[in-house]
């Protein structure tokens, strides 16, 4: 089944000052369960592609669909389940510095309603899970970068969302600490079934994750399919 489906998008930032495109009549489509690649240089577009899905932007013209629901068409309520059921990580991790790893996992689900008890569970079992049992009470500067995405990818999954978004959450990382998020990812797409859609102007991190890639320019894709077949091209 289709998770995410774009057509004809297009994003000008500032129409009456006659901008660029930075998105320019995108189509799209994400199986559920696939990781999905997005890959171009810088200003290609990937992150403004990437935060239509989560309606973060909104798309100047076209539409987009999450499980076959239009969000350019939904309340601030309906906007906020959205939100709660597509979790996103970031290249510079994205956490709130004064809070401990705790609580920057657990005040997304207190915003969702959790109870403190499922809450205390639910974080004991998400840090067991990205490896990092015994950091609880850290502060986010007293850990490494990759600890730090592994916080923030904790945070992006906790309330069990269908989709995760990532945006160059391997670029301000070394090679070694790439391999091990890379795993981490394909850990959570294989074991807990998310569907990902991962932007990187790094091709082997794409190549390591991404069953299916398109290539985005100037705001359009200029291809798209399976990645081995596009990297055996001359
Ligand atoms: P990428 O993620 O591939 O680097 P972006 O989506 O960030 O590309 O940017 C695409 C284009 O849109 C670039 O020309 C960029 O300068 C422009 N852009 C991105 N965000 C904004 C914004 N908030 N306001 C105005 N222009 C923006
Ligand atoms: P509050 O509603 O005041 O935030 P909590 O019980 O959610 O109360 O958390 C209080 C503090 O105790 C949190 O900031 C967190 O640092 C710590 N804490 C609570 N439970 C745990 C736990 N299972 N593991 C680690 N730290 C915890």
């Amino acid at each position: 089944t289709e998770r995410i489906r774009l057509t004809g998008v297009t994003k000008q930032y500032d129409a009456k000052a006659g901008g660029a495109l930075a998105l320019d009549g995108i189509d799209l489509s994400v199986e559920a369960g696939e990781i999905y690649g997005l890959i171009g240089r810088s200003g290609a577009g990937k992150s403004t592609l990437l935060r239509t899905i989560n309606a973060l932007e909104r798309p100047t013209s076209g539409e987009v669909l999450v499980d076959g629901v239009d969000v350019g068409g939904l309340s601030a309520e309906e906007l906020r389940r959205l939100r709660r059921t597509i979790g996103m990580v970031f290249q510079q991790f994205g956490l709130w510095s004064s809070r401990s790893v705790y609580d920057n996992i657990a005040t997304p689900l207190r915003l969702a309603g959790w109870k403190q008890d499922a809450i205390r569970s639910r974080v004991a079992e998400l840090l067991d899970f990205v490896g990092l049992g015994g950091k609880a009470f850290a502060r986010p500067r007293q850990l490494s970068g990759g600890q730090k995405q592994r916080v923030g990818i904790a945070r992006a999954i906790a309330n069990h969302p269908s989709i995760l978004l990532a945006d160059e959450a391997t670029s301000a990382l070394d090679p070694q600490t790439t391999s091990d998020i890379v795993a981490l990812l394909r850990s959570i797409n294989e074991e807990l079934g998310i569907t990902i859609v991962v932007v990187s102007h790094e091709m082997d991190v794409i190549a390591r994750l991404a069953d299916r890639v398109s290539i985005l320019s100037h705001g359009a894709v200029v291809e798209s399919g399976d990645i081995h077949q596009i990297l055996a091209r001359p």
